[in-house]
């Protein structure tokens, strides 16, 4: 039979995915788009059925960067395909044609309502390009909690072996006490680390992963800039942004995955090592401006170490940190930091109680015995 026309997410490929052309041929899939032509023999293929209007097919095998995905239209012609499939997918196939059969029959008595829902993944598609952030805030909306949580887990696991951990010491005892005040309450579970590095950042992943690299703790002047930083930082994960951060860079690819309700599988594999350079837009950041005073203010801990860490930063000579060119348009934001400090007035708040001398230091002793020799 004919090739039909599916859509392929790849690593690699476009997050939006490729239009490309696939056929069965004896015991293979074979696929082409643009000048690549692939041949994926059937007993690889994982089958999946279900999509938007529960009549989608999509097709999965691991790939060399990781899972390669052929979304089928829901069509006839898609039908016919499988139907052309190897006995190798026939237990597959199976396993989900008498579902199939039940849905196609409601389908036809809606008939009119057929053609929308045959066009749906594109019109969902053509959305999500043109309006991909309001769409990855409308899939993180499906993502449940503990999945969220399965999400974050993967991710960090991923992501963990790069980092150099600081295990034990005063400066990662001051993050996880100083982040607990923070998060009393929160629905998420986080876990505090400090990563040995030069770079001036710090980033928090879905699920309530937060890590502060050691080069800001050198460079911050107080537990309470520490503190801002770390406020600031809990919002992505309160307010979801790191989640649909994850999804936007995911694109098409994650949709499908939450359509087909498998919000866990390896479609996530290969995001983490985006996460650390993850840029939020400048609303984003300026809800984690305001919600982290308030966490501040919650916790009893003094509002202006965000602002003062800023301040100094954006003065200083040199190379821009990461924490702040990822992290946009500072002026306006220390600008508006001070004015809603202002706005909500004094409150008691007593000083932190950590030698800050002796945790940098402690730190920089760190660092010093990590560096390779000189030469
Ligand atoms: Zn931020």
């Amino acid at each position: 039979m004919e090739s039909i026309k599916v859509h392929l997410f790849a690593p690699g490929v476009d997050a939006g995915g490729v239009l490309a052309r696939a056929q069965f041929a004896g015991l293979l899939l074979r696929i082409s788009y643009g000048d690549t032509r692939l041949a994926v023999p059937a007993e690889r293929l994982t089958v999946k059925h279900g999509g938007f209007d529960g009549r989608q097919w999509l097709l999965e095998w691991p790939g060399e960067g990781g899972t390669v995905a052929v979304l089928l239209p829901s069509s006839a012609e898609a039908e016919r395909l499988l139907a052309g499939a190897p006995a190798a997918l026939a237990a597959q196939l199976d396993r989900h044609g008498r579902r199939d059969r039940a849905r196609s029959l409601r389908f036809r008595i809606g008939f009119g309502l057929v053609g929308a829902f045959v066009l749906l993944p594109f019109i969902l598609l053509g959305l999500f390009l043109a309006n991909a952030d309001r769409i990855a805030g409308w899939a993180a909306g499906q993502v449940s909690l503990a999945q969220e949580q399965q999400l974050g887990d993967l991710a960090f696991a991923q992501m963990r072996p790069s980092l150099k951990l600081v295990e034990a010491g005063p400066a990662p005892a001051m993050v996880q006490a100083i982040g607990d005040r923070l998060t009393a309450g929160s629905k998420y579970h986080y876990q505090w680390f400090v990563a040995d590095s030069p770079e001036v950042n710090a980033f928090a992943m879905p699920g309530g992963y937060v890590v502060v690299y050691s080069g800001l703790i050198r460079t911050a002047d107080s537990a309470e800039e520490v503190a801002g930083v770390l406020a600031h930082e809990v919002q992505h994960v309160e307010l979801r942004h790191s989640l649909k951060n994850m999804i936007h860079g995911l694109g098409w690819r994650a949709l499908l995955a939450l359509a087909m309700g498998d919000a866990s599988g390896g479609i996530w594999a290969g995001m983490a090592e985006q996460l650390g350079g993850m840029a939020y837009g400048r609303d984003l950041e300026r809800q984690a401006d305001l919600g982290g005073l308030k966490a501040l203010k919650r916790a009893g801990i003094a509002p202006d170490g965000l602002v003062g860490f800023f301040a100094r930063l954006a003065q200083s000579e040199g190379a821009v940190p990461a924490f702040l060119s990822s992290h946009p348009a500072t002026a306006e934001r220390i600008d508006n930091l001070r004015r809603a400090i202002a706005a909500e007035g004094d409150y008691p708040a007593a000083p932190l109680p950590y030698d800050w001398a002796a945790i940098r230091a402690a730190i920089s002793a760190r660092s010093a015995a990590s560096a390779p020799p000189a030469r």
